[in-house]
């Protein structure tokens, strides 16, 4: 099969590499469309993210969508032909952690495309059965392989614990902020202000239903007045996400979906005097039932936010598109291309 390689930092080449072998628990995946993520920009830029350093050769991507093609001896709830979503972190199972249904903080988590674990910019990829997910014939290759994205916020929106009436903040309209803002409205949230400093992605984000878009280039934060009963930090700009736990009124939750910096500064007393709660997410855990229902039903647009498409052999322009055009939100990898 083909397969595009990560060398070293800026250089992937596509490969010939063996199609995988399922174990007895796994399933062939033939992959039709697998999204880039930052994550995947941020190894191929700089060879590493915190503790996790490319040393090998590493094959990168792993928001994916495909079709079954071959069982693992033991399969039994799966068919050749059926067409899946890839959750792509496949957990221990035992471990304390995985054991209290926590499993995105299991310590010995197998994840695609961290090291040194290959992802799925590559024709066939196998994957235990439990974390494939057949998905309806409504759902497009692109949107199911942007269940993982949608995870994300599926997973920062329960963190929230965003209900009725909620009024929601969410800073940074990239793909994620995108989601989450689709997502909040959906929990129930009754006012979503979202900010970026890009004008383009703010129109996407008020044609996906957010109800007011702020470009804080223009017009910073403490202008606009705006007092939040949950912030979702999805632009990982210290500076931005700072300002913003400001605007989080009583009782308030703040959760940092974005990877930013490894600090940033807090305004302590804003959150003492105030309680709010603050914490980070990590990945997600049993989000894809809840994701593809989501995007099943349209109640979350997916397909939108597909801006530009690549063969394999254009991985790297893939990952460095969004860098070079702000009207870029997802590009998406066609690996049978
Ligand atoms: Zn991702
Ligand atoms: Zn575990």
């Amino acid at each position: 099969m083909r397969a595009s390689v990560l060398q070293k930092i800026e250089d992937i080449a596509v490969e010939q590499r063996p199609v995988p072998e399922p174990g007895p628990h796994e399933v062939l995946v033939r992959v039709s469309a697998v999204g880039t993520c930052g994550s995947d920009t941020h190894y191929y830029e700089r060879g590493r993210i915190g503790d996790f350093v490319v040393r090998e050769p590493l094959i990168l991507g792993h928001e994916a969508s495909g079709t079954i093609v071959a069982l693992g001896s033991e399969v039994r709830d799966h068919e050749v032909g059926s067409r899946v979503s890839l959750e792509p972190g496949v957990p221990c199972l035992s471990c304390h952690e995985c054991r209290s249904g926590r499993y995105n903080l299991c310590p010995d988590v197998r994840f695609f495309a961290t090291p040194p674990i290959d992802g799925a910019f590559c024709e066939y990829v196998t994957l235990h059965e439990q974390f494939v997910y057949p998905v309806p014939d409504e759902l497009s290759d692109e949107a199911a392989a942007m269940i993982e994205p949608l995870s994300v916020a599926v997973w920062a929106c329960r963190k929230a614990r965003i209900s009725p009436g909620a009024r929601v903040l969410v800073t940074g309209a990239g793909p994620v902020g995108l989601l989450a803002a689709q997502t909040a409205r959906v929990f129930g949230a009754t006012e979503v202000v979202i900010t970026d400093v890009t004008d383009h992605r703010l129109r996407t984000a008020a044609e996906l239903g957010v109800t007011e878009t702020v470009n804080v280039r223009h017009r910073p934060l403490p202008e606009v007045d705006y007092e939040a009963d949950v912030l979702l930090e999805c632009s990982g700009n210290p500076t931005a996400a700072t300002e913003a736990v400001r605007s989080v009124g009583r009782a308030g939750r703040v959760v940092f979906v974005g990877l930013g910096g490894d600090e940033l500064l807090l305004p302590l007393s804003h959150v003492q005097t105030r309680e709010i709660e603050v914490t980070g997410t990590f990945r997600y855990a049993n989000t894809w039932p809840t994701a593809i229902a989501l995007a099943a039903s349209g109640a979350v647009e997916l397909d939108s936010l597909v801006t530009h498409r690549f063969e394999l052999e254009r991985v790297p322009e893939a990952l460095t598109a969004a860098a070079r055009d702000d009207t870029v939100v997802k590009p998406v990898v066609y690996p049978q291309r």
